[in-house]
């Protein structure tokens, strides 16, 4: 293939990943392309609320236009806040602080997030098209096949189509995700009233279970300003989700526990939740009592592999289709958002440089799989230590801990 200084991507995949290397591109003048399986922008609830770090947070920064990285700041969560792990009566065991500098780690509802990384692109991104090949293009460049019989050639083709990646045996050919023994059946529930006591008002909590392998998180999801007033100010003409306040839950357990034929069905799913946290404090069955059916989620936790050789020159892939990883310590958006704007930054140094896009490519791989590879361990590592069966960090944080600190929430 010839080595162009002028060159076109093609993202496969319109999820935080893609939309933030979209923005990127866009902001350096670069022809950017993302095709998205889904048929529209909204089809899916995707999530509730993400926990954006610092990573995350300099990767919105370095990615969006500036009335942009503002509306996601200031639609956000207030920054700082704590992560309590109680026992199942939700007396602490104990508690991580996070700073509440302005930059700092904030929560943010995900539907305004994609909202927020979806302006401006509208032209960009093409709907319905789920890619499933990648070929040699000829001179052009590299061809992203799609189910629909389409194509779309570009010089560099990006995989950042999730966990369930069509284009990673491809791209990485040894590099399918392991299963985990640990799953998670998620909902969501109405803010209101007296739901969450004060006491708990700026704190994520995982109650852990008397029996190992079970647990049960909660967080508050409270809008800073309202979405359509800020979308108004900063990204007028850009879709404003609606809807108020709300608690993220989720019950965790083991897999083997999720019955096959509840995996696709949102009542079961829901009785489920329902069953398994029977035994835990009252507020936390109220939450799940309260839910909105069509919020119930399942997610079966699995744990990328490093990739050995990526097997197609020019295509590089993102986010958790590389490093899908256990959602313990929140992690996964906050790589992928960085894997984008590294990406970015790697394409558009080489295009004002005239370097070779391949070398663009493989230090974005380098640098990615390092420090990537480092946040699926200590999400494996932390998932092992709070829900495996090692009886011993178990019995401290559920029995021994809880016992030195008095009760948050009196069970009324
Ligand atoms: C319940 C839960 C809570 C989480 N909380 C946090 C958190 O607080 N902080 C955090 O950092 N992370 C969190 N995560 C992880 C985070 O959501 C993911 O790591 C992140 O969404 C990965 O982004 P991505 O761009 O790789 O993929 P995604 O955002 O999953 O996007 C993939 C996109 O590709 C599309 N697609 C799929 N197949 C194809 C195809 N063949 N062709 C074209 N398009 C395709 C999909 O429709 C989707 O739009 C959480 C995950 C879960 C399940």
């Amino acid at each position: 293939m010839a080595i162009s200084t002028d060159f076109s991507v093609a993202i496969s995949g319109a999820g935080l990943s893609g939309l933030c290397l979209a923005q990127y591109l866009t902001r350096a003048g670069i022809d950017v392309h993302v095709y998205e399986r889904d048929p529209g922008p909204f089809v899916r609830r995707q999530g509730y609320r993400i926990i954006l770090d610092r990573h995350g947070l300099a990767a919105l920064r370095e990615s969006l236009p500036r009335p942009l990285y503002r509306l996601a700041l200031t639609t956000g969560d207030e920054p700082g806040g704590h992560l309590r792990f109680t026992d199942r009566r939700l007396r602490d065991a104990f508690t991580i602080t996070f700073k509440d500098e302005p930059h700092a780690t904030r929560q943010v509802d995900r539907l305004t997030l994609r909202s927020i990384l979806l302006s401006g692109l509208d032209a960009r991104i093409h709907y319905g098209k789920a890619a499933v090949a990648v070929e040699d293009g000829g001179p052009a460049g590299l061809r992203l096949r799609f189910a629909d019989g389409g194509t779309a050639t570009a010089t560099v083709v990006v995989g950042a189509d999730g966990v369930g990646s069509a284009l990673r045996a491809q791209i990485m050919p040894d590099a399918e995700p392991a299963n985990t023994p640990m799953a998670g059946v998620y909902g969501r529930s109405p803010l209101h009233g007296d739901v969450i006591p004060d006491a708990l008002r700026t704190s994520g909590v995982l109650a852990l279970a008397d029996r190992p392998g079970r647990a049960f998180f909660f967080t508050s999801m409270r809008f800073g300003e309202s979405p359509r007033e800020a979308f108004a100010r900063l990204a007028p003409g850009s879709y404003a989700p609606t809807g108020g306040d709300y608690v993220m839950w989720g019950l965790l357990l083991r897999q083997e526990e999720v019955p096959v034929s509840a995996r696709g069905d949102l009542l079961a799913l829901r009785d489920l939740a329902a069953l398994g946290s029977a035994d835990f404090h009252p507020l936390i069955r109220r939450l799940v009592d309260t839910a909105e059916l069509d919020a119930t989620v399942l997610n079966l936790f699995a744990a990328g592999r490093r990739p050995g050789r990526w097997a197609v020159p020019r295509a590089t892939m993102m986010g958790d289709a590389v490093h899908v990883m256990p959602p313990f310590g929140a992690h996964g958006g906050n790589t992928a958002l960085r894997d984008a704007a590294l990406l970015g930054q790697r394409l558009a140094d080489a295009r004002a440089t005239g370097a070779p896009v391949e070398e663009a490519i493989a230090g974005y791989q380098d640098e990615m799989v390092r420090y990537a590879f480092g946040a699926v361990d200590r999400a494996a590592g932390l998932m092992r230590r709070l829900t495996g069966s090692a009886p011993a960090p178990h019995w401290v944080l559920t029995r021994l801990l809880p016992r030195l600190h008095p009760v948050t929430v009196p069970e009324a």
